[in-house]
């Protein structure tokens, strides 16, 4: 089973190599802003509290992710692997993660990081913006905001990962396939 956890700042561009890597290597996509962002969509209280956070870009509880990555591990069992896109974004939900693959006896395979400068994860962010309707992409405090708390609560993964030899830095400049291509290539190495 291939488990990935495709990492990086916000606008590294893992949702967008995400959907070339479930095609190319069969997996589920398990997008924590997409799901947080269905839950909005239909107005559930799970939606209703976790846009307080989001639209501020600030991250939402653990225990509120935790809860919805558990029930698509239990909705999909019969999955060839899956592809977590934002998630973990804190230690505890490494360590929430671990747990429950462990517990399958399917572990993370590796964490493939995106790595990208600053200036550019802004002005692609801003970009999106444009286009996306995400209200968490519009204003340039709240993306500086987006990077802060990455840099704070969710950097320190790359030791956690790191620290079980499953880290790999992918270069994320450059053209989508060009970035694709090295993704695949270290995923084939695994
Ligand atoms: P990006 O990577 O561009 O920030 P995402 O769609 O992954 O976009 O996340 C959007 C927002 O959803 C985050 O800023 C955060 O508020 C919330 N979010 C997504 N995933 C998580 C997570 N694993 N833990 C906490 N909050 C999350």
């Amino acid at each position: 089973m291939l488990n990935l956890v495709l990492f990086g700042p916000p606008g590294a561009g893992k949702g967008t190599q995400a959907e070339f890597l479930i095609e190319s290597f069969g997996l589920v996509h398990l997008s924590t802003g997409d799901l947080l962002r269905n839950e909005i969509a239909s107005s559930t209280p799970l939606g209703v509290e976790a846009k307080r956070y989001m639209d501020n870009g600030e991250l939402v509880p653990d225990s509120v992710v935790i809860g919805m990555i558990k029930n698509k591990l239990e909705a999909n069992t019969d999955a060839k692997g899956f592809i977590f896109d934002g998630f973990p974004r804190t230690v505890a939900q490494a360590e929430a993660l671990d747990q429950l693959l462990n517990a399958n006896g399917t572990p993370v395979s590796a964490m493939l990081s995106l790595e990208v400068a600053k200036e550019e994860l802004i002005a692609r962010l801003l970009n999106r913006g444009k286009t996306s309707g995400r209200s968490d992409d519009q204003d340039e405090s709240i993306i500086e905001n987006r990077i802060n708390v990455y840099n704070e609560k969710t950097l320190p993964l790359k030791n956690y990962f790191a620290g079980q030899n499953k880290h790999f830095g992918i270069k994320g400049m450059g053209s989508i396939d060009e970035i694709a291509a090295r993704l695949s290539e270290a995923i084939k190495a695994l």
